[in-house]
């Protein structure tokens, strides 16, 4: 077990607001009330202690995929993103054929059994080949329930999560069979009316998958999934704030409607993540990344991210000039809640494990803690 800790003198960002020269007390994995003597004292003055951050929407880094590939790689993504203070991640699978799907499924499973990732997020087949982004057309399906039911049960109860075109045949009693199952129906990937999406609402769908990405736009006669989305209480909206997916006026326009609340910020990473330039493959797709864009070789598309959390929480303080608290909102305590792990994860509460990342105060990463050992550890004395 970890020895006790004192985290001192840092700025440290509660549920309540922000405590100046405030102390965050770790005994063992998690975080505790009071100090067990002879703990060490860290200093971490000048910086600021948040969050572990928690990505509902995540494909890979550090060269390796979670939407292929070996137990080994994916633990290799894993790794790379906790680096980048991603304590809790969900690992994304692509459009493929349903049982390599399945088969993919019991694999991931069984690293959440583990603990190593937190859950499965499939992320298609079922989704509009009128927006299938860097999804191969050739492998999507409309929403069998009946389909939906062996991916669901191929994960052992590890399905967190499932990005759908709920307006396509089937869509709505999908969304349905998902949430008697416990699992978020996302509404993504998607050329549903404003109608159709309230319907998906009204069904049980909660999550829209990266808003305004891969979806209609707003128009004054026809305003789309993205208004359905915003104006309803029950959704939390995801986006992914890497500068290049949304023009940083759309994420003002989320932020505003949604409210802090009710955004979560997630990375929608592939494997070039924390890695670098060059060739990769997206599910069957070969990818191209220039500059930590990436795209598609055939066609150009946006093909997910090379974000991490930490790139994506400097940016929103700095570029974006949102409070820190808001911020901590949408990358950790929002979608810890969604997540229903909000009683283990997600803030800075005594009970809670010690995952946490500390910033300087430039917010740039200089720490991560996770259950209470450093993945990154700040050296500060
Ligand atoms: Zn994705």
């Amino acid at each position: 077990m970890a020895p006790s800790k004192v985290l001192a003198g840092a700025r440290v960002v509660l549920p309540t607001g922000t405590v100046d020269d405030g102390r965050v007390v770790v005994d063992g994995t998690r975080i505790a009330d009071t100090a067990p003597p002879q703990a060490e004292v860290v200093d971490l003055s000048g910086h600021w202690v948040v969050p572990g951050f928690v990505d509902l929407h995540n494909h890979g880094g550090g060269g390796a995929s979670f939407a292929g590939g070996t137990a080994e790689e994916i633990l290799k993504g894993v790794e790379t993103h906790r680096r980048h203070g991603t304590t809790t991640v969900v690992a994304s699978a692509v459009t493929g054929e349903l049982d390599f799907l399945a088969r993919h499924a019991g694999m991931l499973a069984e690293l959440a059994q583990q603990g190593d990732i937190v859950g499965i997020h499939f992320e298609g087949p079922f989704i509009s080949p009128c927006r299938k982004g860097a999804h191969d057309e050739q492998l999507l399906r409309h929403p069998d329930p009946a389909e939906v039911r062996k991916l669901i049960d191929a994960a052992h109860g590890h399905a967190k999560m499932m990005t759908l075109a709920t307006e396509l045949p089937g869509g709505l009693d999908s969304v349905r069979l998902l949430v008697e199952h416990g699992v978020i129906a996302a509404v993504g990937h998607t050329d549903a009316t404003y109608e159709q999406t309230v319907q998906a609402i009204d069904a049980g769908a909660r999550v829209a998958t990266h808003l305004f990405n891969a979806m209609p736009p707003v128009g004054h006669r026809a305003p789309g999934p993205i208004t359905a989305l915003l104006e309803d209480e029950r959704i939390t909206v995801e986006l992914i704030n890497d500068g290049t997916h949304l023009h940083p006026a759309a994420l003002q326009l989320a932020f505003h409607h949604a409210g802090a609340a009710r955004v979560a910020f997630i990375t929608d990473a592939m494997d070039a993540a924390g890695f670098g330039d060059g060739r990769y493959l997206l599910g069957p797709l070969e990818v191209e990344v220039a500059d930590g864009v990436a795209r598609l070789v055939e066609g150009g598309s946006i093909a997910g991210s090379t974000l991490t959390l930490d790139r994506a929480f400097k940016r929103a303080v700095t570029v974006d000039r949102l409070p820190v608290g808001d911020v901590v909102a949408a990358i950790s305590a929002n979608p810890a809640r969604l997540l229903g792990l909000d009683d283990r994860i997600g803030s800075l509460e005594p009970g809670k494990d010690a995952d946490l990342v500390v910033l300087d105060d430039a917010f740039d990463l200089v720490g991560v803690m996770r259950q209470g050992s450093w993945v990154v550890d700040p050296h500060l004395g």
